[in-house]
């Protein structure tokens, strides 16, 4: 059921987007309204999912297979020492229960895969992306490019972070996350967290990115980073942001399109 008047406990407990003129009660209304996906619960999902709850995005789901391990907690701080073993997905939902009783959490302890993408993503309006390697990432462009979604996506490394928001349904200028990297590189050339390493809170500064820019686009304000990859710079402390278009020859959203809903994630 659609919310559609805030009650004075959730006037009280949002009153400072509320008295925001550009979010207002409206706007919070849409907040409480919107169903968002996030796909994983690790360094990007922990400080998303924190400002998602306390935002009051009425709907959040979390898809993660992992359980907590020790090595997580340096930077995924949604979860606690003592939730060690016990399934991501729950210990996040657990903390986000706790800031925000009033918010509903479908928790899929699962990988996300071509078998369940699309009947997953197909019940929220705008998609998350935390995962962190490439076949997860074209299984959820695919998906959310096909089912007309959002996609607010990130990538870390060491002390580095970049960040997108794909559309390319909307438009025929913008690219899909495949026509800016259109193969997947060998596994064992990738930089991965596991690896490489990562600055904690390089993880924090991105998942807070992609939060922001989530209520942005619930709430229809600003410009977006449809179109811009943001490159964020820690070692120098800098942010820009470069200007992406669409691949004619993307085997999604180009001219000849070879994926459809029975091969998404083909590489
Ligand atoms: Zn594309």
């Amino acid at each position: 059921m659609s919310e559609i008047e805030l009650t004075d406990e959730q006037l009280e407990r949002y009153a400072r987007h509320v008295i925001l003129n550009e979010v207002d009660e409206e706007g919070q209304l849409k907040l409480l309204n919107a169903k968002v996906l996030m796909i994983g619960a690790g360094g990007l999902g922990s400080p998303a999912l924190l400002y998602l709850a306390a935002a009051g995005v009425g709907t959040i789901g979390i898809v993660d297979h992992d359980v907590v391990d020790v090595s997580n907690l340096q930077r995924q701080v949604i979860h606690s020492t003592d939730e060690l073993g016990q399934s991501k997905v729950s210990s996040a939902a657990e903390r986000m229960e706790a800031i925000n009783p009033e918010i509903t959490i479908h928790e899929y302890r699962d990988r996300i895969g071509p078998n369940n993408a699309i009947d997953l993503i197909r019940q929220y309006d705008l998609v998350i992306d935390g995962s962190d390697n490439f076949a997860s990432r074209y299984v959820v462009n695919d998906a959310c490019y096909l089912l007309k979604k959002p996609l607010m996506s990130a990538a870390l490394v060491r002390f580095e972070g970049q960040a997108s928001l794909f559309k390319a349904f909307e438009s025929d200028e913008q690219p899909c996350y495949r026509c800016i990297f259109p193969e997947s590189p060998d596994p064992d050339l990738v930089p991965r967290c596991d690896t490489v390493g990562i600055l904690g809170p390089v993880a924090g500064v991105m998942g807070c990115i992609q939060a922001t820019e989530v209520l942005k686009e619930i709430l229809g304000l600003g410009t977006n980073l449809a179109g811009r990859l943001m490159l964020f710079d820690a070692m120098d402390m800098e942010m820009r942001s470069i200007k992406t278009k669409k691949d004619r020859n993307c085997a999604l959203c180009g001219d000849h399109p070879t994926i459809t809903e029975e091969n998404i994630g083909k590489v």
